[in-house]
C-alpha cells in the first residue's frame, strides 16, 4: 500500500531567473523557486525537501544579488505565500515574513499604533526586515520584537525571543547556550514575528509615512534598479560621504553605476549583469581603503556558486 500523502497547494517552478525577483534586476537562474500557498503548505513542503538541498528565503529580494553563475538548490519565497497580518488581543500586531514592511506601517497605523512609520521606507518584507535589522530614521525592526515565529527544516514551528538573539546594526546572530553568537542557519527561517508598538494618534503616522516618502523620492534613485545602501556606515561616519568624497559618484562599471544622486546606492542603468554590480562594489570598496584607509562593509548579501569576474 502507497504512504499516505500531503498535496502541496503552492508552486514549484524551475531554472528561475532570480533577476525577477530582486530588485536589481541583474543576477543568475536558481534551480528551484517554491512559492508556498500559506504557512502550513510551506510546513508540509519544508518535509518534502531532500536532506541536502541548499534553501536560501528571499523576500522581496532588495537586499540581494544572485550572482550570474546561479544558485544551486531551492528558494523559498515568502512574498505572496506568508501574508496574515493581524491584531492581537494583547495589542501586539502578528505579522508573517511576506507582509511588506509598507503595509504593516499602514495597518499599524489603522489600527491607532504608532512607531512602525520607519517600516514604509524599506521596501522588504517583514522576513528580509528581521533577517537584516533593517531599519531608518533612527528605528529599527528589532526594537519592536517580542517574539518570532521560525520554521525549521524539519517543518517544526518554533517560538523565540530577543533574548534569543544577537541583534546589532544591520546585524541578527543566534546565541548558543553559552552566549555566544553564530550566524543565521539557513535551514530555518523566519515566518512570522509578534511586534509591539505604542498607541497614538494614526492620523499623524500617516502623515509621517507620507512625509517619510517624499523624503526618500527627493535622496534616493527610487526610479532605477538598486538594492537600497550598499555599504554599512563606518562607526561615526558615512559610506554615502567616503565613497563621495573619493569621487566615486557617477562611476560605471557595465551596466552598474554608482548613483549620481546617492553614493551609496549603485543602479542598474540598463543591462547589467550581477557581475557588472559586484565589480563596482569591489571597486569601490578598494578605491575607498586606498584613499581614507577605511574599509567598508557590504550590507547588501551576494550569494550563488561561484564568483564570475566576467
Ligand atoms: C530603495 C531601497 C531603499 C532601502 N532602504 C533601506 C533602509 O532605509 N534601511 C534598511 O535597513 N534597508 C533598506 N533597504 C534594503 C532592504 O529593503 C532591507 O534590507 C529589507 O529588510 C530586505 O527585505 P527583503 O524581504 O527584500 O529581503 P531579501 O532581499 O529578499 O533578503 C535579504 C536577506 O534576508 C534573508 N531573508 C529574507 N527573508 C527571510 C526570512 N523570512 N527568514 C530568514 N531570512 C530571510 C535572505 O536570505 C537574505 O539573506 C533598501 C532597499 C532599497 C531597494
Amino acid at each position: 500500500m502507497s504512504e499516505p500523502r500531503h498535496f502541496l497547494r503552492g508552486e514549484m517552478q524551475e531554472h528561475v531567473d532570480m533577476s525577477r525577483h530582486v530588485s536589481w534586476r541583474a543576477g543568475g537562474q536558481v534551480e528551484r523557486l517554491y512559492q508556498a500557498a500559506d504557512l502550513a503548505d510551506l510546513a508540509v513542503f519544508m518535509q518534502t525537501l531532500p536532506q541536502n538541498e541548499p534553501l536560501t528565503t528571499v523576500g522581496l529580494g532588495s537586499n540581494l544579488l544572485v550572482r550570474d553563475s546561479g544558485l544551486r538548490g531551492t528558494v523559498l519565497l515568502t512574498h505572496g505565500a506568508l501574508t496574515e497580518l493581524r491584531l492581537e488581543a494583547d495589542g501586539t500586531l502578528y505579522v508573517q515574513a511576506g507582509v511588506p514592511g509598507a503595509k504593516l506601517a499602514r495597518f499599524a497605523a489603522m489600527h491607532n499604533l504608532i512607531g512602525a512609520e520607519f517600516c514604509a521606507g524599506i521596501p522588504g518584507t517583514v522576513g528580509g526586515m528581521l533577517a537584516m535589522n533593517a531599519g531608518c530614521y533612527g528605528s529599527e525592526t528589532w526594537s519592536h520584537v517580542v517574539r518570532v515565529q521560525v520554521l525549521t527544516r524539519s517543518g517544526e514551528l518554533v517560538e523565540r525571543t530577543p533574548q534569543d538573539y544577537a541583534i546589532a546594526y544591520r546585524s541578527v546572530q543566534r546565541v548558543d547556550d553559552d552566549g555566544e553568537p553564530f550566524p543565521l542557519p539557513t535551514d530555518e527561517l523566519f515566518v512570522g514575528a509578534w511586534l509591539r508598538f505604542e498607541s497614538g494618534d494614526g492620523e499623524a503616522s500617516r502623515q509621517a509615512i507620507k512625509a517619510l516618502l517624499e523624503k526618500r523620492v527627493a535622496s534616493q534613485p527610487i526610479g532605477t534598479p538598486n538594492a537600497g545602501s550598499v555599504f554599512r556606515n563606518p562607526e561615526g561616519d558615512y559610506a554615502a560621504r567616503l565613497i563621495e568624497s573619493c569621487g566615486l559618484k557617477g562611476h560605471q562599471l557595465g551596466g552598474a553605476q554608482v548613483s549620481p544622486k546617492h553614493a551609496n546606492f549603485i543602479v542598474n542603468v540598463g543591462g547589467a549583469t550581477a557581475a557588472d554590480i559586484e565589480g563596482l562594489i569591489e571597486r569601490v570598496q578598494a578605491e575607498v581603503e586606498a584613499k581614507t584607509g577605511i574599509h567598508l562593509h557590504p550590507e547588501v548579501r551576494i550569494i550563488g556558486e561561484h564568483k564570475n569576474h566576467g
